[in-house]
């Protein structure tokens, strides 16, 4: 079983949100091994900070 995690992110600026649902080799793909990940607003390009969860796959 591959665990997954869910990344949440809120832009404050323009307060828009969004979650991803990734597996840990996809993350580290693409984050590497950081524990902070740091996204672009594909909104207005700002900066924000993601939260990372793990993803029990229950929906909730
Ligand atoms: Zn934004």
């Amino acid at each position: 079983m591959t665990k997954k995690y869910r990344i949440k992110t809120s832009c404050p600026q323009c307060g828009c949100s969004e979650v991803a649902h990734l597996s840990e080799a996809e993350m580290k793909k693409r984050y590497g091994d950081v524990p902070n990940i740091e996204l672009d607003c594909h909104e207005c390009m700002m900066r924000m900070d993601a939260d990372i969860e793990e993803d029990t796959g229950s929906d909730g």
